[in-house]
């Protein structure tokens, strides 16, 4: 994966991000003491959590259905507020500041592709770029690139119904990730796949990771990725976290607590 000349809207973009960034010691995303329950006196889907993640750092979050993984990603967007604890991305507490701007800083991914009918391929990415400030010709350009880049360049002009599912995913990557975020997040990206499918656009997570380093926190259910992919694995589980990256590729059922 290649992404080059970068325009001048990005340069900007990536600079606004350096400013606000957090130092390089500071964690990128971290929950400290983070209690969460839907109702009232229910049993919390979260109890006294605490998680790190560095800057450049990607993780898996697991677990069964239920168990909390969509609940930690909307922490983190702020989509939820948490009972007790404090969450920060890139040092901001997101209880503090306004969503749009913590979510400026992600991509964010999901397991449905929520790509737009009407519009074409092209035209799906760049208002991933649009809605961030990038005038229209920047957007279109940067567009391009992202889908050379997710190997999806010959298929500019097609509309969503058009593509297979990876292909509609790979869409949902570009459109999240064109302005190259410093945080991916990413719900079950891969759930409506097939496993050769889901491989594949693991690759394109892969290369984006290497390309820019963003902090990536990915929820997913199979245990196949979890080994193929050989990063850090954390469990949701019973309102705790458990790390859990020994043991998907040893079959040893470590669990130490987080941080
Ligand atoms: P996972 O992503 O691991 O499947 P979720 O974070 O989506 O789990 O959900 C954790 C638990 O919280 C589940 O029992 C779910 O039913 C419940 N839950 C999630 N969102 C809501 C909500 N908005 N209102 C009430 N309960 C919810």
């Amino acid at each position: 994966m290649r992404l080059e000349r970068r325009t001048e809207a990005e340069r900007r973009m990536e600079a606004d991000r350096a400013h606000g960034g957090p130092a390089p010691t500071e964690p990128a995303l971290a929950l400290a003491g983070v209690t969460k329950a839907y109702r009232r006196g229910a049993q919390p889907v979260l109890c006294r959590v605490d998680l790190v993640l560095r800057p450049g750092e990607w993780a898996f979050l697991t677990g069964p259905s239920g168990a909390g993984k969509s609940t930690v990603l909307k922490l983190f967007y702020g989509a939820v507020r948490p009972d007790e604890g404090t969450v920060r991305v890139l040092g901001m507490d997101v209880a503090r500041v306004p969503p749009h701007r913590v979510r400026r800083h992600m991509g964010l991914v999901f397991q449905s592709f929520e790509l737009l009918p009407q519009k074409t391929v092209l035209e799906n990415v760049a208002y991933g770029a649009e809605i961030l400030g990038f005038p229209p010709r920047e957007a279109a350009a940067a567009a391009r690139r992202m889908l050379a880049a997710v190997g999806l360049e010959g298929l500019a002009g097609r509309f969503p119904w058009e593509l297979s599912g990876g292909e509609q995913q790979r869409v949902g990557i570009a459109r999240a990730l064109i302005h190259r975020p410093p945080i991916v997040l990413a719900d079950e990206p891969t759930g409506n796949l097939d496993v050769d499918t889901a491989r594949r656009v693991f690759e394109i997570f892969r290369a984006v990771h290497q390309e820019w380093q963003p902090t990536m926190l990915i929820a997913t259910h199979s245990r196949d990725l979890l080994e193929w992919a050989e990063a850090r694995v954390i469990r949701v589980e019973g309102g705790r976290l458990t790390e859990d990256t020994a043991a998907s590729r040893r079959g040893a059922g470590k669990e130490a607590a987080l941080p």
